[in-house]
């Protein structure tokens, strides 16, 4: 049978990331795709938050998404939030489809040399003490030490670990298709009773994109053409001759989150641990960022050089992150409706978001900046992502996002190079003498104390700030970059 460390099931944005992730630490994975290739039906996501660009600028792969997407200048609660001055280099949103994100992932993860077993649906598994057993529907098993279930919403991986998907029913569906309109349709968007329907032009100019907020909630992403016409007549009166339909689904507000990320060797990631509503647009960028937040500690693990309670930080992570989206998501929801006191109260929203503080507030949480791992009290930069500063070495300037796209942990000393050296280092950290004299600043909080050396550990948070002294290193390097080769 054949073996790998790891195999993950399921090549969307999610699935990708990780087995590049994972490739990047020298781990064997392999990736299994129901897909014969990467071609994705309908539009789906439209676009990479402030954060998601960070995260791959830490890696050296922005610029792939940089040169295809076209930026915005904020991101939207309810009301459009500009965020122009967050502390950060990509203070904007990139609006990329989801197509393209998969094709530039699925480029990097095959200049990585990952091996993807494409057009195979997995069945089930089984797990004992050393192992998982992967079937696959064509009879093949494939064996791994680790399995990553980033299958989507309907989870077989999640289903077959017996994860419980807790959460909230829906209150609203909707229905969105792509095709052609005999008469030109009425662009923009039409609030009803329920929320907001939409119209726009299909990213080919020709063809038109619809949401329709359905008179009933239905279940099931096999919509008919029948459904389609119906909701058009409901809502603008008439189906504006629409034909040739090239995508037809459905999508609802029921938010989701499985109870717990890890089950002994499964891990779930992405749209497998956590759905809900596409307002707001959050679903890839969170599951792309789970799987930065997994992939190194996985790593660590697989190599033997940290102990298996490192995968439970995953989920105590994690898990808060997906918790507050799907709150979100409630929250937009409701505040979307057509009623008048919905409108009055968006309205009072709106004066809110109007004002510094909450405007940054809420654009440094719709763009993941703001997210807070609790690392335990101390200095404000601890668990939170480390700013991408200009630092000067003897090699000259260079960007802290640099240093992290070998995905290796980093000990950064802005202070006196002897404080650190009575400790012993692990050969995997990259040690980097600098000096910094500008301001620290981290979206929503404002301006911090300026630290004199930081750990920051391969996604880029930041685990141990020291104050010139190595107060508290030890412990940390034991528990975020783990012990040596033997
Ligand atoms: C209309 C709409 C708009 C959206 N807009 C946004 C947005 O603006 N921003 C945003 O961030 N998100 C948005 N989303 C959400 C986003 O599309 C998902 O969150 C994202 O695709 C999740 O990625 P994933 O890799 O976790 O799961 P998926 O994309 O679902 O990928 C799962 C993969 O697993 C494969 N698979 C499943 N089961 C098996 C199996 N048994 N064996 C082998 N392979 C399997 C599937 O073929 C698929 O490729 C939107 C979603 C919808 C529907």
């Amino acid at each position: 049978m054949t073996e790998h460390d790891v195999v993950i099931v399921g090549g969307g944005p999610t699935g990708l990331m990780l087995a590049a992730e994972l490739a990047l630490a020298r781990v064997d994975v392999a990736l299994i795709e129901r897909r014969e290739d990467q071609s994705v039906a309908g539009s789906r996501a439209g676009g990479l938050h402030a954060r998601t660009l960070e995260v791959l600028d830490q890696r050296g792969v922005a610029d792939r998404f940089l040169t295809e997407g076209t930026p915005h200048p904020g991101v939207s609660f309810v009301h459009p939030l500009d965020m122009s001055d967050l502390p950060t280099r990509h203070n904007y949103t990139l609006a990329l489809w989801q197509r393209h994100i998969e094709r530039l992932l699925a480029e990097w993860v095959s200049d990585l040399s990952v091996p993807v077993y494409g057009g195979r649906q997995v069945t089930g598994f089984a797990q004992d003490a050393t192992g998982v057993d992967v079937v696959m529907a064509d009879g093949q098993h494939l064996r791994a030490k680790y399995l990553a279930g980033c299958d989507g919403g309907r989870s077989q991986i999640r289903k077959t670990a017996d994860i419980a998907f807790v959460g909230w029913d829906a209150s609203v569906s909707y229905l969105i298709a792509e095709g052609q309109t005999r008469q030109e349709p009425e662009y923009g968007i039409r609030r009803g009773l329920q929320g907001v329907n939409g119209l726009g032009k299909h990213e080919d100019g020709k063809g038109v994109r619809v949401v329709l907020i359905e008179p009933r909630v239905n279940h099931g992403d096999t919509p008919s053409l029948e459904d389609l016409r119906e909701g058009l007549h409901a809502v603008y009166g008439t189906d504006f001759g629409f034909h040739n339909v090239t995508w037809l689904s459905r999508f609802s507000d029921a938010a989701r989150q499985a109870e717990s990320y890890r089950k002994a060797r499964v891990l779930l990631a992405g749209d497998a641990a956590h759905v809900h509503s596409p307002v707001g647009g959050q679903g890839l960028n969170t599951g792309v960022q789970d799987a930065v937040n997994l992939g190194w500690k996985l790593a660590l693990v697989v190599h033997g050089l940290a102990p298996e309670s490192l995968l439970d930080t995953y989920h105590d992570e994690r898990h808060p992150v997906a918790a507050r989206v799907l709150k979100n998501t409630l929250a937009i929801t409701a505040l979307s409706r057509g009623d008048d006191r919905t409108e009055a109260a968006r309205e009072a929203l709106s004066v809110l978001l109007e004002m510094d503080e909450p405007r940054r507030r809420y654009a440094a949480m719709m763009s993941g900046l703001d997210i807070h791992y609790d690392l335990g009290e101390g200095h404000p930069l601890l668990g939170r992502r480390m700013p991408d500063l200009e630092v000067a070495t003897e090699r000259g300037a260079v960007r802290v996002f640099g240093l992290l796209h070998d995905a290796r942990p980093v000990l950064l000393n802005l202070g006196d190079s002897r404080a650190l050296d009575a400790i012993p280092l692990p050969a995997r950290l990259k040690r980097v003498e600098a000096r910094y004299d500008g301001p620290w600043e981290l979206p929503a909080l404002g301006a911090v104390a300026a630290p004199v050396s930081v750990l920051i550990r391969p996604d880029g948070h930041v685990a141990w700030v020291g104050d010139g002294t190595d107060q508290g290193l030890a412990q940390a390097l034991e528990r975020w970059v783990g012990r040596d080769q033997a």
